[in-house]
Order: structure tokens, then C-alpha cells, then sequence
């Protein structure tokens, strides 16, 4: 099959794979309908993070099961499916609390590979679930928006308390930024205000539910939230970037007794313990458990009442990754979709 490897920073590649197979008895191997290139795909890409060697590419993904290990109960070939980026059991006590991607048996970045042709995915029965019907091609960007990006940014806005009454500060204009404003508003936040300097990203937040849009950034930015909220602070704040100075704005953004979800994988940050403690910030996060949502939001693009998809403003063939990955790198896309 076709699949995508990264060598070395800027180096990606599409080249022949070996096929995936059953190796476990409780996996599955999907045809893959579409996969996309992720904001933390750029990480390695930009050589922020180390690339040890060849590495096949892509954690998110929907498409329909080809063939099931002999101990998966619930999927069967034929069945259209999305999952999400760690498999989990989805039966241990933490699952079943609600965070999957802390599963006692979870398999972190599973499946490796999910730009291609096809994918192993391991613990099929707890990490897949599948649609109603095969959804028409058209909810296909939303369904694969699911698998990651809208379940991260739907899980930021639960973590940070979105709701009725509630003023929501988005940091971070990516993917999982935007469509955290989506879910802000869906959870029924009042004001959802974006912090963003690209006109098409505006836009698109606008589209999405934001009532205002902050073009600053840092202490600046802060100020301005503080201003919009008789300088008290949002009630909820998403950070999306992952960065000291987008945790730190998203900390200062917030009023005290106030939620901040954070999502943005976390690289260098280093958090000062004076300035927490006299913050009276509530901070929940991390790698967002979308198993748990993935029910709900699979309903809600199915049923048409949200169009997440909407985030892909390229889409390209498989074979072109390369140029997917450098559009994303150089910000001409907010994300790539890549069809096999
Ligand atoms: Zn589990």
C-alpha cells in the first residue's frame, strides 16, 4: 500500500508500505476514507521534535473495516468507522470515567501510519465506533475532524467549564483552537472571544460562534479579554498552542475560580508556582480522551447540526503529503485533508 514516512525534518515521504495486518486478536485493519496532516505532525516536521529515523505519519482517521481480529465482538467488516489517536479498551475504570487516553491498556499514538492506504487499529472494539449508515461523502471531512481536532477541541471546552452564562477565550487560531469555539458555543457559552491575527481564520472562528475576535497576543491580549469583561477575566479559557507564552496567556485570561482546558501539546512549558497560587485558576487538560465524545459528535455531524469540516481548506491526493505538510508548515492551510 501507500503510506507517508517522515525521515528528517522537512522530508516527507509517500512511498510503498507493507500492508497491515491482524497481529492481535482484538485489532482490526481499516480501509482508510480519509486521513489528514495534524498541527502536532508539525512538530517533528519543523525538527522541534526529534525525528528518530523513518517514521510512518498520521493518527487520524476515518474508513471502513476490512477484516477483525478473532476476539473484536462489536466491529465488522463493512462498518464505516471513526477512532481516535490512542486506542483504550474502553472497559477499565479509568475509561469508563471518561479518559480513554489514559487507559490502563492504552497504546499511545495508535495507529501510527493513518496517512495511507490502510491502518491497524489495535483494541478495535474499545478505540472504533461506528456510523449509523456509510455517511454520505460529504460528512466524510466532518466525521475525520472527529477523530482528533473536534474531539480535542470539544474536550478543551468541557475541561475549561464552556457553558450557559459563560464568557469562553480561545488561545490559538489552529484546527483544535477554532473548533473549540465551535464547541463553546454548542455547549452554550454566552461570548466566545478569539485570539487571532489571520483574517482567514477570523472568519472561519466567526462562522464557528465567536462573538469577538483579539488580534493581540501575550500581556496585550490578556488586557484585552480583561477589558471585555468589566476586567475580571473569561469565565473559561481554551489553550490550543502549547507554548509558555499560549499557557500563560490562556492562565492570565482567566478570572479567579475560573477553568482553564489546555490541549496544546505541551513543549517547554514551565509554569511559575507563585503566580498559580494566587491565580485561583482551575487547570485541566492534556491529551484530550476522545473516545468519550466520539458517540455524541459522530450524532450531532451526522445529523447535520454541526459542520466541523469546514477546518479542511486543503485537500489533496495521498501522493501529494509533501506539499499537504509544507502548506500547513507555512500556514497557507489551517489543515490538510488527504484522500488515499
Ligand atoms: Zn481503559
Amino acid at each position: 500500500m501507500r503510506g507517508t514516512v517522515l525521515y528528517a525534518p522537512g522530508d516527507v515521504r509517500v512511498e510503498d508500505r507493507p500492508d497491515p495486518r491482524i497481529e492481535q486478536p482484538t485489532d482490526a485493519v481499516i480501509r482508510l476514507a480519509a486521513s489528514c496532516v495534524c498541527g502536532s505532525d508539525l512538530w517533528p516536521y519543523r525538527g522541534i521534535e526529534p525525528v528518530d529515523g523513518p517514521s510512518p505519519m498520521g493518527h487520524e482517521y476515518v474508513g471502513v473495516v476490512e477484516e477483525v481480529g478473532s476476539e473484536v465482538t462489536t466491529i465488522r467488516p463493512g462498518q464505516f468507522v471513526v477512532g481516535s489517536f490512542f486506542a483504550s479498551d474502553n472497559t477499565c475504570e479509568i475509561c469508563r470515567a471518561g479518559y480513554q487516553t489514559h487507559c490502563v491498556n492504552r497504546q499511545p499514538g495508535a495507529p501510527t501510519g493513518a496517512q495511507a492506504e490502510y491502518a491497524r487499529i489495535p483494541l478495535a472494539d474499545g478505540t472504533l465506533v461506528a456510523t449509523p449508515d456509510t455517511p454520505a461523502d460529504d460528512l466524510v471531512p466532518g466525521l475525520l475532524a472527529a477523530s482528533d481536532v473536534l474531539g480535542t477541541g470539544w474536550f478543551a471546552a468541557v475541561a475549561a467549564e464552556a457553558g450557559p452564562g459563560r464568557t469562553v477565550a480561545v488561545v490559538g487560531d489552529g484546527a483544535v483552537g477554532l473548533l473549540g469555539v465551535l464547541a463553546a458555543r454548542r455547549l452554550g457559552a454566552e461570548r466566545v472571544v478569539a485570539f487571532s491575527r489571520h483574517a482567514d481564520r477570523q472568519a472561519l472562528a466567526r462562522e464557528f460562534g465567536a462573538t469577538d475576535v483579539v488580534t493581540t497576543r501575550g500581556d496585550e491580549g490578556v488586557a484585552e479579554v480583561r477589558e471585555l469583561t468589566g476586567g475580571l477575566g473569561a469565565h473559561s479559557v481554551i489553550e490550543a498552542v502549547g507554548t509558555q507564552e499560549s499557557m500563560l496567556q490562556a492562565i492570565r485570561a482567566t478570572r479567579a475560580g475560573g477553568h482553564v482546558g489546555y490541549v496544546g501539546v505541551s513543549h517547554d512549558v514551565s509554569l511559575p508556582g507563585e503566580e498559580l497560587f494566587s491565580s485561583g485558576v482551575h487547570l485541566h487538560g492534556g491529551p484530550a480522551p476522545v473516545r468519550r465524545f466520539l458517540p455524541e459528535l459522530i450524532d450531532l455531524i451526522c445529523a447535520r447540526q454541526i459542520d466541523p469540516g469546514r477546518v479542511f481548506d486543503l485537500e489533496l491526493p495521498l501522493d501529494q503529503a509533501a506539499e499537504g505538510y509544507r502548506a500547513m508548515d507555512e500556514r497557507r492551510a489551517i489543515k490538510t485533508l488527504l484522500r488515499p
